[in-house]
């Protein structure tokens, strides 16, 4: 296979498991990353079969084109964007800065805005190509003291539907994928005895797993997802159904 995939904060998590498992299918990765360069140097040398990183700040418009562009440049096209790359912050609703809230929704939602935007050009003229936004079980139901979270991910699976429906004769999908409680980084403001306070209310009784999430953007990668878009796939241990 020679397709190219791009993903967002790869360097770590989510992230980087998806690298692994779409490299493992043949895939070769473009990887996306801000500041963990040592992580992204070691993960593209490990997965070999071509794949690069690239350095980019998803909340600067014109570094992400520049990106995008530089992608083509050196891989000659682009089949599969997957939207990753995102932070997270526990916060009362009032005590939110309006820094806080353009630094979520720029990161969370502008970002996978500015790299479809910029991928789609490509897509279009080949009429073919799949972009994987990972979103959030809080943007399907809302989380408490996540409320700029939240809002970022309900406008990511917002964007998808509306995109998907726009881009299909084109011959593109567009998908979300929506993760409960995984185990990253991204959780390491709860102690262990909050993470497992939080499985004892997951029906499939453990947190999930980097691994759980790849293999889902997998499949919605894969040939056999082809009929498969405007959908957002939760993974997430029946926490939310
Ligand atoms: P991690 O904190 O482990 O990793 C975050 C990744 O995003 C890193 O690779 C980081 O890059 C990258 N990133 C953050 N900000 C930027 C930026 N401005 N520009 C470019 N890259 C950036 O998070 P997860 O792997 O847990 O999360 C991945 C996605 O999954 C996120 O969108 C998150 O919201 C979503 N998700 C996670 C859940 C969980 O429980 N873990 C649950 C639901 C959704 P670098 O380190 O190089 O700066």
């Amino acid at each position: 296979m020679n397709k190219v995939a791009i993903i967002t904060g790869a360097s770590r998590g989510i992230g980087a498991a998806t690298a692994r498992k779409l490299s493992a299918d043949g895939w070769k990765v473009a990887l996306v990353y801000n500041n963990s360069e040592a992580q992204v140097s070691l993960l593209a040398s490990q997965l070999g079969n071509g794949s690069m990183a690239y350095r980019c700040d998803v909340k600067d418009v014109q570094k992400v084109n520049e990106t995008v562009a530089a992608i083509l440049a050196d891989f000659g096209r682009i089949d599969l964007l997957v939207n990753n790359a995102g932070i997270a912050q526990q916060k009362l609703f009032t005590d939110i800065t309006d820094g806080d809230w353009d630094d979520m929704i720029l990161t969370n939602l502008s970002g996978a805005f500015y790299f479809s935007r910029a991928v789609l050009g490509d897509m279009i003229k080949r009429k073919s190509g799949k972009i994987i936004n990972i979103a959030s079980m809080w943007g399907e139901t809302g989380g408490s003291c996540e409320v700029h979270y939240s809002a970022a991910k309900a406008g990511m699976i917002g964007m998808t539907k509306a995109l998907a429906k726009e881009v299909a004769l084109s011959g593109i999908t567009v998908n979300a994928v929506s993760p409960g409680v995984i185990r990253t980084d991204m959780l390491s403001s709860f102690s262990e005895s909050e993470l497992e306070a939080l499985r004892h209310e997951i029906p499939l009784d453990r947190l999930g797993t980097p691994d759980d999430v790849a293999s889902a953007v997998a499949f919605l990668a894969s040939e056999g997802a082809d009929y498969i878009t405007g959908q957002v796939l939760s993974v997430n241990g029946g926490l939310v159904i």
